[in-house]
């Protein structure tokens, strides 16, 4: 009897400390993502700096930087999205 309360006891315990746990990561995930950059990456783009085709990256949202209506997006390949990222880290946009 003592050990099937034991038992039920350290079920709810866990269930408790499970909810717990997710709750928290779910406020992290959330507040991370308010802060966090938005990347949009996307198959089979035409690169805007060296026109080659490939998987495309753009940055849609940093802190003071926000491309989310763009009417028309600028992808680029891995290389040169990496050269643009520091282009705009330089420009004191945070990401
Ligand atoms: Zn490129």
């Amino acid at each position: 009897m003592l050990g099937s309360l034991g038992a039920l006891a350290a079920t709810i315990i866990a269930n408790l400390v499970g909810g717990l746990i997710f709750f928290w990561v779910d406020r992290f995930i959330f507040t991370s993502e308010a802060l966090a950059a938005q990347w949009e990456v996307r198959d089979d783009i035409r690169c805007v700096d060296c026109g080659r085709v490939a998987r495309g990256y753009r940055l849609v949202r940093a802190k003071n930087y926000d491309r989310t209506s763009d009417p028309a997006p600028e992808f680029r390949c891995e290389a040169c999205s990496k050269k643009k990222s520091d282009e705009l880290k330089k420009r004191g946009i945070d990401h």
